[in-house]
């Protein structure tokens, strides 16, 4: 009998895991039998993303936490595949900051170029798992959700591939039940234009507090207050937004911070992170970590070092998307078909603790970028991946940050190499400031109304000055 082989999540990560089998199988390797469960009813995890909040239309909880207007926030130079470049799909240089519209499109187009769609039982949500040890066989229950029917498969190895960037953590503060005002989580945000001449509060220091923060600028907040917990983002923020200390409580509208100054909000956005959480496993099977670039008893961040049959891509913290999503795939297809034997239990822990101990000692954001070059550097140096200048991919991602330091506003519009092709990312047809349409037609077929005209906030702030 073949290997039978689970996936759970169609998501980047679980696309990885389906085209890494799909490159074996076409230089000639027999692969698996292999089946993967997708709640939702199209794959692409996050990037397949719609106005839905809470509940989706399966009565499931919403999976993504995208929004409209949400363009990616690294260079699309850092996340493109060794083996289907942005030229591939598009036939042209585009932008290096493209939109989730157009993110979705590229990542599909290479999934949907290989036939592998065939393996994903869409609209079918993973519910239990459990390990017969003795069998070395795993059980999963799914749920078809079009036709409300639970079905048992087994398989000898299971891949999890669900994200972690979905269930909310959200914290209480004194007070924020009274709050007169709209209180949300990120993951419920969807776009900020209600929130134009209101003041904004956003409780967070990363990536969610940062580009919520300035897409309510850009959407016309009349202004964004950030509230950090252990350190300050410290952009040159435009003038309109601040960042303060934590907010210790709120009395009506007003937020007190721990500096013992205080502010009056319209609402508020918790921008807090998310939890790992992984309601289909038992507690031995199941990851608890934080938001961390290499979370414990993952050997090479993906191996389950309880047992070797599971895998878990894309657990960790994120400079690297898709490509590092690949090379894990590639990684745990090779432990799958035996291409790659792991070592004793013993030296996997010691391989994994070298990891950990390099992690606790990272002092900057730039040595994060190095750590997780070197970690993509070794997966891909165990397989058939292609190779790729990680080094050049690390230089871009400091770059990156650099430009943020400089125009947080204005970062997205710089242009970077691809270090696949050499091509030149082409410049946009509107600054990100000035773009009011994120979709792929507008994207790829001119400016049409985003023609740059200056930005909404200034025009919001204008026209409150010129009503006072
Ligand atoms: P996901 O994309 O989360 O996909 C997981 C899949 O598993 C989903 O399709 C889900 O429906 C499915 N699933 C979950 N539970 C079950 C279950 N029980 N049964 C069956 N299916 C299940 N990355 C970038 O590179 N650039 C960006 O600009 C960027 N922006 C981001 C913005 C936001 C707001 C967030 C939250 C993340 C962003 N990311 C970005 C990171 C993003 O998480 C990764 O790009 C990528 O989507 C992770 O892929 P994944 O497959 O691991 O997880
Ligand atoms: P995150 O990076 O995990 O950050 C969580 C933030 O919440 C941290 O600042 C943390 O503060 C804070 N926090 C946690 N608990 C708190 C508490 N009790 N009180 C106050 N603050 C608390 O999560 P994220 O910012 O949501 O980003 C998640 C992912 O989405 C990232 O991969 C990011 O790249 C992606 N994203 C991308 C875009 C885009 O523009 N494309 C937009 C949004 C998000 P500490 O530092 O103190 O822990």
């Amino acid at each position: 009998m073949a290997m039978r082989v689970g996936i759970i999540g169609a998501g980047p990560s679980g696309m990885a895991q389906l085209r890494a089998f799909e490159s074996a199988r076409q230089k000639g390797a027999d692969i698996p039998d292999i089946t993967c469960f997708e709640k939702q009813s199209d794959w692409g995890g996050q990037w397949n993303s719609s106005w839905r909040t809470g509940l989706d239309a399966s009565g499931e909880a919403v999976h993504s936490s995208m929004y409209r207007h949400l363009w990616s926030n690294g260079p699309k130079e850092c996340l493109e595949f060794a083996d289907y470049t942005f030229d591939e799909h598009f036939g042209r240089p585009i932008s290096s900051y493209p939109p989730r519209e157009v993110l979705f499109d590229y990542i599909s187009g290479r999934v949907a170029k290989s036939d592998v769609r065939k393996y994903v039982r869409f609209n079918t949500v993973a519910r239990w798992v459990s390990y017969d040890e003795k069998a070395e066989e795993f059980t999963v229950v799914v749920e078809d959700l079009a036709n409300q029917k639970t079905e048992t498969h087994v398989f000898d190895k299971l891949v999890v591939s669900v994200g972690h960037f979905s269930f909310p953590n959200v914290p209480q503060f004194d007070g924020i039940d009274s709050f007169p005002g709209e209180v949300l989580h990120a993951h419920d945000f969807r776009g900020a234009e209600r929130f134009a001449g209101k003041d904004l509060l956003l409780i967070g220091s990363s990536y969610s507090a940062e580009d919520i923060g300035m897409q309510a600028h850009k959407m016309g907040a009349r202004s964004v207050t950030f509230s950090y917990r252990s350190a300050p983002m410290g952009f040159d923020w435009p003038e309109t937004a601040v960042e303060r200390p934590l907010v210790t409580r709120f009395e009506g509208r007003t937020a007190h911070f721990s500096d013992g100054t205080t502010g009056e909000f319209d609402a508020v956005i918790l921008c807090t992170g998310y939890l790992h959480k992984y309601p289909f496993l038992p507690e031995e099977l199941s990851l608890k970590s934080r938001n961390v670039l290499y979370p414990g008893n993952l050997y090479k961040g993906v191996a389950w070092q309880d047992n070797a049959n599971l895998f878990y891509l894309g657990a960790q913290d994120q400079y690297f998307t898709f490509n590092m999503f690949d090379a894990q795939a590639w990684f745990a297809r090779d432990v799958m078909l035996g291409r790659i034997e792991l070592p004793a239990e013993a030296d996997r822990a010691a391989d994994i603790q070298q990891w950990l101990d390099r992690q606790a000692a990272l002092p900057d954001h730039d040595s994060e970028a190095d750590f997780q070059t070197d970690y993509v550097r070794e997966l891909i140096s165990l397989t058939d991946y292609p190779e790729f200048d990680l080094d050049s991919v690390c230089s871009l991602f400091k770059q990156w940050m650099r430009d943020k330091e400089e125009d947080i506003l204005g970062y997205r519009d710089n242009i970077h190499r691809s270090v696949m092709t050499g091509t030149m990312a082409a410049r946009h047809h509107t600054r990100w400031l000035n773009a009011m349409d994120d979709s792929l037609q507008r994207y790829l077929n001119g400016p049409g109304q985003d023609i740059d005209t200056g930005n909404l906030a200034v025009l919001a702030q204008e026209s409150q000055l010129s009503a006072k």
